[in-house]
């Protein structure tokens, strides 16, 4: 089942898109403030976003963003105001559509139909297209990444990681033996408004290589350069 993300503070609001939703076929998990919305949005557990503007804890245009630097969700903007609009035009924040408010509900329900079906479309082209590319598998010895669908096996098991992880992952494989900076890691990682500080890096490579290591303590992937970073060996 197609899971939607209602980030909405408008109780009514909300309340009038979860029941169409819902009786669409659709899963739907509904926030009614802004960090708590952001949180959910970037779990990547979402076929399709419906963001309200205005909102109480965080504002929709900053979690759009933070949303674009992960994923391709699509994401419909509700707005309330209509110079909003202009707003939105002109920021090319990579929202896929927007609604004002008041809207009709079978409206709403048909464009996050044909949004849905398009994204799904699209990443199952862009899947197929890549297999056969030698851009879209990274080997390095027992350790397959699987590019297109975002998966990783060691010695043929697959690995489950989070995106974060898988994230991390990729950055320090797609150039083995190379060192990439903590600094590096954490400001294409982590955005400037996450909790957090460079600390988090080391925290997300422990686990990482509690997942894909035989033995955490002596990693035979990933490296670290003593005051520095982190490598793939080669
Ligand atoms: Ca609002």
């Amino acid at each position: 089942m197609e899971r939607i993300l209602i980030i909405e503070d408008e109780e009514a609001i909300a309340q009038l898109e979860r029941d169409y939703l819902t009786l669409s076929g659709y899963e739907v998990v509904a926030e009614s403030d802004g960090v708590a919305g952001r949180q959910q949005a970037l779990t990547g557990e979402f076929d399709m976003i419906l963001l309200d503007l205005m909102l109480p804890g965080e504002d929709g245009f900053s979690i759009m963003e933070a949303i674009r630097q992960k994923c391709e969700v699509p994401v419909m903007l509700i707005s309330a105001k209509k110079d909003d609009i202009d707003k939105i035009r002109g920021l090319g924040l990579g929202a896929d559509d927007y609604l004002t408010k008041p809207f009709s509900p079978s409206e709403l329900v048909a464009r996050v139909k044909a949004h849905i079906d398009r994204y799904k479309k699209l990443t199952t082209i862009s899947s197929k297209d890549d297999t056969g590319n030698d851009d879209s598998e990274i080997r390095i010895r027992e350790m397959l990444i699987k590019k297109p669908l975002h998966e990783v096996y060691v010695a043929g098991k697959k690995v489950t990681l989070t995106v974060r992880e898988y994230e991390l992952l990729l950055m320090l494989a797609d150039k083995p033996g190379a060192t990439i900076t903590k600094e590096e890691i954490f400001e294409s990682l982590w955005d400037k408004n996450s909790i957090g500080d460079i600390k988090t890096v080391a925290v997300h490579i422990s686990r990482l290589r509690d997942k894909i290591e035989k033995d955490p303590a002596s990693p035979e992937y990933i490296e670290t350069v003593w005051g520095s970073g982190y490598r793939i060996k080669v």
